[in-house]
C-alpha cells in the first residue's frame, strides 16, 4: 500500500497543461499554448559555453552538497549587490531548482499540524508541498480589487498559535502582484512580532513593469533576515528552466540543516550546471540580456492588455512576472467546474490556458506570455471567439 502522506497528493497542473499542450500539438493540432510558465527565449550562449568547458575539462564528480564554492561566493556577491543583504557561502545552499529548495525548507521546519500562511492566488506547488511534510496551508484571500496585493491587515487576521511560516512570493506567479516595499515593512514587522518565517520565492524578481518596485524581506533589517529564507532560481532569469539551479540564502544554522538534507536526497546539482549558472552571474554580458527579457516581456504585457481590452476580457492589472489572471468568472454557469471551462477553451479554441482553480480561484485562468506578439494575437482572439460561441 501507498504511504498515507502522498495519498491525495496533486501532480503539478502547470505542466499538466504544457503537456497536454504538446500531446495534441505533437498530433498535428495547431495549438496556441499559454501553459507553460518559462521563457520561450534560449539560455544566453555564454552560459551554455560554460557548461560544455566544464564537461571537457572535467568537472563531471560530485561536488560539496551545498555547491561549488565558487557558485556559493558569486551568489553572495548577486544578493549584496542587487538585493542589499549580506550572506556567507555557509549560508547559501544550491539544490535542483527552487521547487526542491522549497520542498527541503518544509522538511526542514515543519511538524504535524503546523500553520503556513499563504496568499490566494498562489503558485500550485506551495500548497502540496505543505501538506506533503504534515502541515496546514491557510489560505489569505486578497482582494482582485487591489490586483492581489497582499495587506498587513490580511496577514495579521490570519495568525494563530499555530502559524509556522508565510510564503510571500513576488512579483506573484499567477498573478503578478507586487508588494509595496512600506507593506513588505509591515508584513516583516507581524512575523517578527508573532516568531514566523518569512519564505520569500524571488523568482520573478526581474521581472517588474511600470513603477513597481521590489524589496526582499531579509534586507530591511538583522532581525527580519534572520526569520527568513529568500529562495530563488536561475530558471526565469536566465532563461534556465531545464537546468535545475535554484538556491537558499538564511542564517547558517538552518542552511546547515537544510545542506545535510539536500545531502541525503539530491546529493548536489548536476556538476557542470553548476558552473554554467556561475557564468551567468559573473559574465557581463548578463546585464544585457536581462534587460533585453524584461523589455520584450514588457511588451507584451502593454501588448496583450490592449487586445484583451479590445476584446472585453478581464484581468488583474499585473505589476510583475509574465501571467495574466484572467478574470472569467462571468462564464460560471456555462461550466460545471472551470477545468470543463478550460477544456472547452482548448477543444473549440485550441487554446491551452491554466485553469484558475489550480491556483485556489475558480473560473479564473492563467495566460502565460511566454510566446511571440502575434501569437498572442492568434490566441487571444481564437479564446474571445470561443467565450462568445457559448
Ligand atoms: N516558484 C515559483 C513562483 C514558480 O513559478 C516556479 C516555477 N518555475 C518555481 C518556484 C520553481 O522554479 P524552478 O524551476 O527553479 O524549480
Ligand atoms: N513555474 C512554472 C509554472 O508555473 C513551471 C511549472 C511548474 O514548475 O509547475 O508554469
Amino acid at each position: 500500500m501507498i504511504a498515507e502522506r502522498v495519498k491525495s497528493l496533486k501532480p503539478s497542473p502547470t505542466l499538466a497543461v504544457s503537456a497536454r499542450a504538446n500531446e495534441l500539438k505533437a498530433k498535428g493540432i495547431d495549438i496556441v499554448s499559454f501553459g507553460a510558465g518559462e521563457p520561450d527565449i534560449d539560455t544566453p550562449d555564454f552560459v551554455k559555453d560554460a557548461c560544455i568547458k566544464a564537461l571537457k575539462d572535467g568537472k563531471t564528480k560530485y561536488t560539496p552538497s551545498s555547491g561549488i564554492m565558487p557558485l556559493r561566493e558569486a551568489l553572495c556577491k548577486k544578493l549584496e549587490q542587487e538585493n542589499n543583504i549580506k550572506y556567507e557561502p555557509s549560508e547559501i545552499v544550491v539544490s535542483s531548482g527552487a521547487k526542491m529548495i522549497l520542498f527541503l525548507i518544509f522538511m526542514a521546519i515543519l511538524n504535524e499540524g503546523d500553520e503556513v500562511i499563504i496568499p490566494s492566488p498562489y503558485w500550485v506547488t506551495y500548497p502540496e508541498q505543505v501538506l506533503l511534510f504534515g502541515g496546514k496551508p491557510v489560505f489569505l484571500e486578497p482582494s482582485p480589487h487591489k490586483n492581489f496585493e497582499l495587506t498587513p491587515e490580511l496577514l495579521e487576521s490570519a495568525i494563530s498559535p499555530k502559524t509556522k511560516a508565510i510564503i510571500i512570493n513576488s512579483p506573484s506567479n499567477p498573478t503578478g502582484a507586487v508588494i509595496s516595499p512600506k507593506n513588505m515593512e509591515k508584513i516583516s514587522e507581524i512575523c517578527l512580532k508573532h516568531n514566523i518565517f518569512i519564505i520569500s520565492d524571488e523568482c520573478y524578481e526581474h521581472f517588474l513593469y511600470e513603477d513597481a518596485i521590489m524589496l526582499s524581506p531579509a534586507s530591511i533589517d538583522k532581525e527580519v533576515r534572520n526569520i527568513t529564507f529568500t529562495v530563488n532560481a536561475f530558471s526565469k532569469t536566465f532563461s534556465m528552466t531545464g537546468w535545475r539551479v535554484g538556491y537558499l540564502a538564511c542564517p547558517k544554522d538552518y542552511a546547515k540543516i537544510i545542506s545535510d538534507l539536500n545531502s541525503q536526497s539530491v546529493s548536489n546539482v548536476t556538476s557542470f550546471a553548476q558552473w554554467g549558472a556561475l557564468e551567468a552571474l559573473n559574465n557581463p554580458k548578463s546585464k544585457d540580456f536581462i534587460k533585453s527579457m524584461k523589455t520584450i516581456f514588457g511588451k507584451r504585457r502593454s501588448y496583450l492588455m490592449d487586445i484583451l481590452d479590445e476584446k472585453g476580457i478581464s484581468y488583474s492589472k499585473p505589476k510583475g512576472a509574465f501571467y495574466m489572471f484572467m478574470d472569467l468568472t462571468k462564464y460560471r454557469d456555462k461550466f460545471k467546474d472551470d477545468i470543463s471551462m478550460s477544456s472547452y477553451i482548448l477543444e473549440k479554441g485550441n487554446v491551452a490556458l491554466v485553469p484558475g482553480s489550480a491556483f485556489g480561484k475558480e473560473f479564473w485562468a492563467r495566460l502565460s506570455y511566454c510566446v511571440s506578439e502575434d501569437v498572442l494575437q492568434k490566441g487571444v482572439s481564437r479564446l474571445s471567439e470561443a467565450l462568445m460561441n457559448l
